[in-house]
C-alpha cells in the first residue's frame, strides 16, 4: 500500500523509426525526452526545440558525431537529410554502445593506412 501510483507523463510518444523500422517507445522514469532511435541512433527533425514538436521538416537526421562535452556528458550531432539542419541531441541510457562506439570510430576510421 505504500507504493505510490504515478501518472506516467508522456513527454514523448511512441514512434517508429525511420531507418531501422523498429518501434521506439518513451523511456521509463519521464525524465528524459526520447528524440532518437536506441537502436540505430537516427533521429527525426520535428522540433523546433527539443520536445516541442513544432517543425513540419520531418527529415530524417542521420547521427555524424559524438560530441563529448567539458563536463563529460556525450552528446549525439545528428544533421538532417533533408534541410542539413545539425543539432546535438543528449544520448539515453539506453542507447545502443555499438552504435555509439560506430559513430564516434567513424572519422577515426575513415582513412585507409
Ligand atoms: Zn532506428
Ligand atoms: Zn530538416
Amino acid at each position: 500500500m505504500s507504493r505510490q501510483q504515478t501518472h506516467v507523463r508522456r513527454t514523448t510518444e511512441t514512434f517508429v523509426c525511420g531507418n531501422c523500422g523498429r518501434t521506439v517507445t518513451p523511456p521509463d522514469g519521464g525524465t528524459a525526452i526520447r528524440n532518437h532511435c536506441p537502436h540505430c541512433l537516427y533521429s527525426l527533425h520535428v522540433d523546433l526545440r527539443p520536445g516541442d514538436r513544432r517543425c513540419g521538416c520531418r527529415g530524417l537526421m542521420t547521427p555524424i558525431a559524438i560530441w563529448v562535452q567539458s563536463d563529460g556528458e556525450w552528446s549525439l550531432l545528428h544533421r538532417c537529410e533533408r534541410c542539413g539542419f545539425i543539432r546535438a541531441n543528449r544520448i539515453a541510457g539506453d542507447d545502443s554502445e555499438t552504435s555509439l562506439l560506430a559513430v564516434a570510430e567513424r572519422p577515426v576510421c575513415s582513412r585507409d593506412r
